[in-house]
């Protein structure tokens, strides 16, 4: 048939975060890029309090953070947490760290129908094939090579497309991520069940904080209270695997049984209403997610996000971690479409930077889950575990932002956003003083420094991008390689740069 046998540089199976942002950075390169999402969007997603290295480091990659200021998602400021020995709730911002400054210290909670259809739509934008509707079964695999995919298309007939590289981003319920070889490992540690649903009209925190994402533990578990509007918001409780039975049989009763064992929870809820109709209407329950694959890519072939590995909901590390190793993905295949490098060290790259990230939340949180210390203890754990040299609180910080790599990917955003932010209060500034009491045309002034404002905004854009900040210089490992200048491949490092 007419579709068979297509030819792309990069097939990408699922259009969640991970699958959007991998092919946009490979498109945006020049690349041919087929995605294949199986449902048609929007479609209903949970994890949705995002991180600043998210919304900050790859949404400014993607060039889609003024569509996403456009979409007015609820800022997140940190969060607050009633967690461990103290008995009172206690508060982190992003913005004491260094890493996170400035007004890209704030990230979004988002609903994952909207958040999703911007990356994919920008996806789109960017150059790449998307194709709703088209579910991949199965891989082709060629001399121990993956080469391409099979899958069915929306009138539900079978396919078959060819790259040179495919990626599997189709979350948990992948259907191919055990062709990378070796076993899905699930945690032995983090037996976790969650139960979540919508309600409508719950407190908020006052402000500045009411956009924090609350976490509060009580006897079986703990409670992720999200506000995702004014209105709306998305509640959860994520018990013991033991307590499985709680959840069995109606569960819109046992989630409401759970809240009113949560003092706090139940007080915010007081007035609240659940969602009974639409796509926040379902009371849901997730179990079984806590997992690490044995191995992340082999010849032709790598995973992203949740295909590849997931935690735990505390701390939101998911899309994070997802959009991440996208990044890391996109730049292997970037240098190896280019010729420039091998692909096994490449790909060995991807997959020592995606396991250290992983690691830094795995045994942080390991220790979170610990609710015998306190707060303190909390950022201790987080200090040793990064290795920091900053202070235990801003250790922490740097941590649940997703900033701990230092990767100028995830944080040069800060300093284009704090010189953004100074130009347009220079800005805001003159427009202020006197020029036009002397009659001067205020519309030509106005237009001409906003012109020359935009273009100072998009050099320090670029420099921010291109320049080179101390982190990115040093590989991670002996025999490693760094981002390039433009964050989008593969280098060398510099002669004279040894890792730690
Ligand atoms: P997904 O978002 O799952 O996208 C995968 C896509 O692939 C889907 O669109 C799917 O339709 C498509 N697909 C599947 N199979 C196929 C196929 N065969 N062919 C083609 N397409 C296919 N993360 C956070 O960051 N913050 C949170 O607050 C948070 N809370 C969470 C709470 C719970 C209870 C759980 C379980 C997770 C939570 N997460 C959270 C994690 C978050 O949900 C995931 O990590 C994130 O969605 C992973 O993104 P992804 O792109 O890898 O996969």
């Amino acid at each position: 048939s007419a579709t068979d046998n297509l030819d792309f540089d990069l097939i990408v199976v699922g259009g969640g975060p991970g699958g959007s942002t991998v092919s946009t950075l490979v498109a945006m390169q020049g690349h041919r890029v087929l995605l294949l999402e199986k449902e048609e969007f929007p479609r209903y997603q949970i994890g949705e309090s995002l991180l600043p290295s998210t919304v900050h480091g790859i949404c400014r990659l993607l060039g889609v953070s003024e569509e996403l200021e456009k979409a007015s998602f609820m800022p997140k400021r940190g969060g607050t947490f009633r967690w461990g020995k103290s008995p009172e709730p206690w508060t982190f911002s992003f913005s004491i760290s260094e890493a996170f400054s400035g007004p890209t210290s704030v990230a979004y909670q988002v609903e994952r129908m909207k958040f999703d259809q911007i990356l994919l739509n920008n996806a789109r934008d960017k150059g790449v094939d998307v194709r709703e509707g088209s579910a991949v079964v199965d891989v082709i695999d060629d001399d121990g090579r993956v080469r391409g995919v099979v899958y069915t298309d929306p009138a539900g007939n079978r396919r078959k497309a060819h790259s040179r590289f495919v990626v599997d981003a189709s979350g948990n319920k992948s259907r191919i991520h055990g062709q990378v070889g070796g076993k899905r490992h699930y945690s032995e540690f983090f037996k976790n069940i969650a139960i979540f649903g919508y309600f409508e009209g719950g407190k908020r925190l006052p402000a500045p904080n009411s956009g924090n994402i609350l976490c509060a533990a009580f006897e079986s578990g703990w409670f992720w209270y999200i506000p995702l509007t004014e209105k709306l918001t998305s509640v959860g409780v994520v018990l013991r695997r033991d307590a499985l039975e709680r959840v069995q049989g109606d569960r819109v009763k046992a989630l409401q049984t759970l809240i009113q064992e949560c003092p706090l929870i139940a007080e915010y809820l007081a007035d609240a209403r659940r969602v009974e109709s639409g796509p926040y209407g379902e009371v849901r329950i997730r179990k079984d997610y806590s997992y690490c694959q044995e191995n992340f890519w082999r010849p032709g072939f790598a995973l992203v996000g949740d295909a590849a590995c997931f935690i735990d909901p505390v701390f939101s590390s998911g899309v994070h971690l997802a959009t991440y190793s996208a990044l890391l993905a996109a730049r292997s295949i970037n240098t190896v479409l280019d010729g420039e490098l091998d692909e096994t060290r490449c790909f060995e790259e991807y997959e020592a930077r995606y396991r250290d990230e992983y690691s830094l939340f795995h045994d942080f949180l390991v220790a979170f889950y610990d609710m015998h210390q306190d707060e303190n203890s909390y950022f201790w754990s987080a200090k040793k575990v990064t290795n920091s040299s900053a202070s235990q609180l801003e250790s922490f910080v740097e941590l649940v932002g997703g900033g701990a790599s230092h990767e100028s990917g995830l944080l040069k955003a800060t300093s284009y956003g704090e010189q953004r932010a100074a130009l347009f209060q220079e800005f805001s500034e003159l427009i202020e003083s006197p020029a036009d009491e002397d009659g001067t045309d205020r519309d030509l002034f106005e237009s001409e420094l906003v012109e020359s404002v935009l273009e100072q905004g998009a050099k320090i854009q670029v420099q921010a991008t291109f320049g080179e900040s101390a982190d990115d210089d040093v590989p991670v490992r002996e025999g490693g390689l760094v981002p390039s200048p433009d964050g989008m491949h593969w280098a060398e490092p510099a002669a004279a740069a040894t890792p730690p």
